[in-house]
């Protein structure tokens, strides 16, 4: 009983934090199979390919705080979930993750594993140009926007 209490407090608590912290576009350039495009909307957010449903046409809205909506299927939800749906993943093992690329310190648990693998992918993705120039373009029409 105690202990579904401690384990309750932190989620809640780091789960926010996770959301916060990490970036959704490095997770949706995690996906392996790299099929998807990336776009950018006009009012400077990202566009990709749903991961819910067959999709020609990039219809998942990617928001700078993290979460996720598409136009086609209206399936919403954050980057947690997201990365859980992309790589089948548990919960746990998605904040341990997603907490380890973006380099987030969540408290000391000895029995959840991070996905090592997905962490150096994750860190690589933040690192490379291809991101960085996205992110940029990006927002700089979020600027623009915001300006108008
Ligand atoms: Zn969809």
């Amino acid at each position: 009983m105690e202990r579904k209490c401690i384990k309750q407090k932190y989620n809640r608590l780091n789960v926010s934090r996770v959301i916060k912290k990490s970036d959704i576009l490095v997770v949706a350039m995690s996906d392996s199979k790299k099929m998807r495009k990336i776009k950018i909307t006009k009012r400077g957010t990202f566009s990709i390919n749903c991961f819910y449903h067959d999709d020609r046409h990039p219809s998942m809205i990617l928001f700078p705080e993290n979460r996720f909506y598409c136009l086609s299927c209206k399936k919403r939800g954050n980057v947690i979930s997201l990365f859980m749906k992309m790589h089948d993943m548990e919960f746990l093992e998605s904040l341990e993750t997603l907490a380890a690329a973006f380099d987030i310190k969540l408290p000391k648990r000895s029995y959840v594993q991070t996905n090592q693998e997905l962490v150096e992918r994750l860190k690589e993705i933040r690192a490379s140009l291809e991101y960085n120039e996205l992110l940029e373009k990006g927002n700089q029409k979020l600027l623009k926007n915001s300006i108008n």
